[in-house]
């Protein structure tokens, strides 16, 4: 008995750099739409299939002539799929990019950000989080060590009977200014931005830029929405900016591009002098993501290469349909009452929920901001799922704009069609008790 005893464990277990980062917003929001929801707009991902372009490329890769596919292929990057994310991104970007060196393939987009994070990040450095963001940053600072320094997008009021715009929430340049010392190791720029949809101007950028050149810090840019921007706006890349290549690191994902976010494939693309210390990390922690999923994201870029430009190409298409799923929920939201920013570009929507406040009354002193227990009365009561506004804020500040939530549209005409019968459902039984 008394060796049983001994045989339990009772040493604290959880390595200290995981104090405050266990709770995770999307383990709670993921399962109380699979619980409740009739109709999904929380978590990002579309409802609808990838093209058949990408799916045919990777039937043949799985059931090809190599069955070499099936085994492991070179750890920073299946070769087909570098080489040819080399040739597409060095188009854009006007440089010549060497595959091996300037380009790394990863688990997904987080993967990319949790190797840019450890690789650059020491105890005491800071980095610049601009909120609201894709929350995973906060936590993937922490866990390097390092201390998140947060600066707000400030909502101005838009014009006379005007919706607002993600346009209209914008950085302050002395707040932002004020951010950068010589502890700031690094930016993190978001653009197009989760939540908001928020596509940073050149003017915006330039400013960010400028702050980068001047105080030596290193700009950690996620471009996982850079195909998703709407009214003929264009998604401006930070890196092409005077100073910027030799301190940035581009970071995409097969999932956002492609309409394929269970694929898992995402890529950083920047100097060597960066990447050869993100590929430590990677080195130590996955050594890849699926073979296959990689060669028929190659297949796919092929495919965009060769119609860059042109109608056809996906990554004009997927947009154009967009756009109009975005003016379908604008409409529907606007219709009820329940104000959606308009947004420039990604997959994402954030409205006021003001008007029905009286539905979902607020408890003073509560913890919990009102945004998410009004999102989670909405999924239990309405069957509609979203996610509040505050998942997007640190800690510190949750309180600072919870009167939000966010939508994702990227869902077939139906599942539009049935949140918009829920919204009009619900302003009738405002209306009439
Ligand atoms: N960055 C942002 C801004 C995102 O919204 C997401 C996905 N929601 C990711 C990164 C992660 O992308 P992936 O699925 O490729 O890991």
């Amino acid at each position: 008995l008394s060796l049983s005893l001994q045989a339990k464990m009772s040493r604290p277990v959880q390595a200290r750099r995981l104090e405050g980062i266990d709770k995770n917003i999307w383990v709670e929001f993921v399962k109380l739409a699979a619980t409740y929801s009739t109709v999904n707009l929380g978590q990002g991902f579309p409802d609808f299939p990838p093209p058949d372009f990408l799916k045919e490329a990777f039937v043949r890769a799985l059931s090809g002539e190599s069955h070499m596919l099936h085994q492991y292929t070179r750890a920073f990057g299946h070769p087909p799929l570098v080489k040819i994310l080399a040739r597409f991104f060095g188009k854009l970007l006007g440089r010549d990019l060497d595959p091996m060196t300037n380009v790394m393939v990863t688990v997904g987009a987080y993967q990319a950000l949790f190797c840019c994070f450890q690789a650059f990040i020491d105890e005491g450095d800071e980095v610049i989080i601009i909120e609201p963001f894709f929350d995973c940053y906060e936590p993937m600072v922490k866990m390097a060590g390092g201390t998140p320094v947060f600066v707000p997008l400030r909502p101005k009021d838009p014009k006379d009977g005007k919706l607002m715009s993600s346009a209209d929430w914008q950085l302050d340049p002395a707040e932002l200014a004020s951010k950068f010392s010589e502890r700031t190791k690094a930016i993190v720029l978001n653009s197009p931005n989760n939540p908001l949809g928020k596509v940073f101007s050149r003017g915006e950028l330039e400013l960010i830029a400028d702050l980068c050149v001047k105080h030596d810090v290193l700009c950690v840019s996620d471009e996982v929405y850079e195909w998703l921007v709407y009214d003929g706006k264009e998604h401006i890349r930070i890196a092409s900016l005077p100073g910027m290549w030799d301190r940035t690191v581009i970071i995409g994902s097969a999932g956002k591009t492609f309409s394929a976010t269970g694929w898992k494939v995402g890529w950083v693309v920047g100097p060597n002098r960066l990447l050869q210390h993100l590929r430590t990390v990677h080195q130590n922690s996955v050594y890849h993501c699926a073979t296959v999923a990689q060669d028929a994201v190659a297949q796919g870029f092929q495919r965009e290469l060769e119609l860059y430009g042109n109608p056809d190409s996906y990554f004009i298409q997927l947009p154009k349909e967009l756009q109009q799923k975005r003016d379908w929920l604008i409409q529907s939201l606007d219709a009820v009452g329940m104000k959606p920013i308009v947004p420039e570009g990604t997959y994402f929507l954030v409205a006021d929920i003001s008007k029905f406040k009286s539905d979902v009354p607020d408890v003073p002193d509560s913890d919990e901001p009102y945004d998410s227990r009004f999102a989670k009365w909405m999924v239990k009561n309405k069957g509609l799922a979203a996610i509040p506004l505050s998942a997007f804020y640190s800690q510190a500040h949750k309180n600072n704009y919870n009167h939000f939530i966010r939508f994702c549209f990227a869902k077939e005409e139906a599942t539009l069609k049935a949140a918009n019968d829920i919204l009009q459902k619900w302003k009738q039984e405002k209306t009439t008790p």
